[in-house]
């Protein structure tokens, strides 16, 4: 299947921006709102439309300029990769092999994009937006002669509820949509931008990685996956000087390797309550493993189906001690490198072209050219000065709170939704309503992906986020039905 342009979508897709249409509709005529058009945002769509009756519009809204990309597969840099296997990154949890079964049919074409290795085919993310881009392109064909799909290439601003039945969005161009209720699918929300070009608070804009200097150190902060990312886009752009990455452990992700499968370990009742306990029972159980030639990755790769419920069932002390301590060790050992990078990242580090430093960085002093990057060593008494010409922070937005997102500003300030317990994103339940401020359930907002992994720990990436796409579906469907009489809503 030919994947369509958006320019060509645009044109041919009837999008919901018409003044008329925008007027207040009667409630049974108003669309069901997914904000954000990234993966959870499309494939909660796909559900949607598959749940749904054909007479419930969905509207589907993006800020970007391209719909089904999301900030992982939007980049256009073919070196940047999945880091998940092929086999397992299909949109769909109901069709295991569909994104393999798409690769293979492009294949005969062309293997651009195709990274065969010893443990197994890593595909680029710029062909896995151009999946997700076909999929959306199919669902707008199949819904085109009852127009159930609209797509709103808009920012939305604001969410005000209107009186009894669902809400009124409002968007960065001006426009206002009367809505039935809203999917939240936001995402990673990026931090906020310094005006400082020598400072890159967003490690996925594109100043990040423009205009540097020839020889000249960078600085990033992190060394996780993002890390690698940047690396490989200042490599691709011609830097030559050093690059140097700085986490307080000084830890790498660890590579993806072929591996046997190992079963879920049947953890006591003490272990599903402590953190220490849990811990030292996954060693154990790697020590098993080791014993019968089974790799370590078997035994993460065994609790992931379960971690979200692992996760909801530790005590809220145990969950922090877990952030504070076991996270960035857990991390690398859960999230891994594609072998191509590892391999790119092992040769940088033995040409010196990369530095990776155990160590906090204390603070900036930006006055002339240079930015010199006061910070401590691990186990180092002394602060110490780096001068670089640039520092991208790469470690993520600490705590949500600190969120300059207008849409997720109103939301908190109006009481619709609150941050969970660890200040990572929205609180929800577990059918994926958002909890308000006073602790009720938001009967008509839903969220899922990254934005809700406070509650869920495992949700950020595509084999857990499709299956919360197909929850949180069935969640709207039935929180929409329990409406009906009201809504004139028929299933
Ligand atoms: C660089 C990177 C690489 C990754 N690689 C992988 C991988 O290889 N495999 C894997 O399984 N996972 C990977 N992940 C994890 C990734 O989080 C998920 O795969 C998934 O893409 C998350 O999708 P999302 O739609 O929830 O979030 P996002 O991709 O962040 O998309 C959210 C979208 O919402 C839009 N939006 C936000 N607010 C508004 C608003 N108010 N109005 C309108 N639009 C709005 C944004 O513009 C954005 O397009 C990666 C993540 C990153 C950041």
């Amino acid at each position: 299947m030919a994947a369509v342009s958006d320019a060509d979508n645009l044109a041919s897709i009837k999008l919901f921006n018409d003044p008329a249409e925008a007027a207040p509709q009667p409630p049974g005529k108003r669309p069901l709102a997914v904000i954000g058009a990234g993966f959870s945002g499309t494939i909660a769509v796909l559900h949607l439309l598959r749940q749904l009756p054909i007479d419930q519009p969905v509207l589907l809204c993006e800020r970007a300029p391209e719909f089904a990309r999301g900030v992982a597969y939007a980049t256009g840099d073919n070196d940047h990769l999945l880091n998940v296997r092929a086999t397992n990154m299909s949109a769909l949890a109901d069709e295991p092999s569909h994104f393999a079964d798409w690769l293979r049919r492009r294949a005969e074409q062309t293997s651009q994009g195709l990274h065969p290795t010893e443990a197994g085919l890593f595909a680029s993310r710029g062909l896995y937006g151009q999946y997700l881009r076909t999929l959306l392109d199919t669902a707008l064909r199949e819904t085109a002669g009852h127009a159930q799909l609209r797509l709103m290439p808009d920012d939305v601003t604001d969410v005000t509820p209107i009186s009894g039945a669902g809400f009124t969005l409002t968007f960065a161009g001006g426009a206002k949509i009367d809505v039935a209720g809203i999917v939240l699918a936001v995402g990673n929300l990026s931090p906020e931008e310094t005006p400082d070009p020598r400072i890159c608070a967003n490690p996925w804009g594109e100043k990040a990685s423009k205009k540097l200097a020839g020889d000249l150190p960078v600085l990033i902060v992190g060394t996780g996956l993002t890390m690698v990312d940047l690396v490989i886009s200042i490599r691709r752009r011609g830097f030559t000087g050093k690059i140097i990455a700085m986490s307080r452990g000084g830890l790498l992700p660890s590579r993806h390797a072929s591996v046997d499968p190992w079963p879920m370990p049947r953890l006591t009742p003490a272990e599903l309550k402590s953190m220490h306990l849990l811990m030292n029972r996954i060693r154990r159980e790697v020590g098993a493993a080791a014993q019968h030639g089974v790799d370590w990755r078997a035994v993460i790769d065994s609790l992931r189906p379960f971690t979200a419920q692992l996760w909801g069932g530790m005590p809220l002390a145990e969950r922090r001690r877990f952030l504070r301590h076991v996270r960035r060790y857990w991390d690398v050992h859960r999230h891994r490198m594609a072998p191509p990078h590892a391999d790119l990242i092992a040769q940088m580090q033995r040409e010196g072209s990369l530095q990776i430093m155990a160590g906090r960085v204390l603070g900036y002093d930006t006055n002339g050219g240079l930015v010199n990057v006061r910070y401590r060593l691990r186990g180092a008494g002394n602060e110490q000065v780096l001068p670089v010409q640039r520092v991208i922070v790469a470690n993520g937005l600490e705590a949500i709170e600190r969120t300059r997102d207008p849409l997720m500003g109103r939301l908190i300030a109006s009481g619709l939704a609150r941050f969970d317990k660890h200040n990572m994103g929205l609180d929800v339940t577990e059918a994926l309503h958002v909890v308000r401020a006073d602790g009720t359930p938001a009967e008509r907002i839903w969220a899922l992906g990254p934005i809700v992994r406070g509650v869920f720990w495992e949700c950020v990436a595509v084999p857990d986020i499709r299956v919360q796409a197909s929850h949180m579906a069935a969640s709207v469907v039935a929180g929409l039905r329990a409406d009906a009489p009201k809504w004139n809503f028929i299933i």
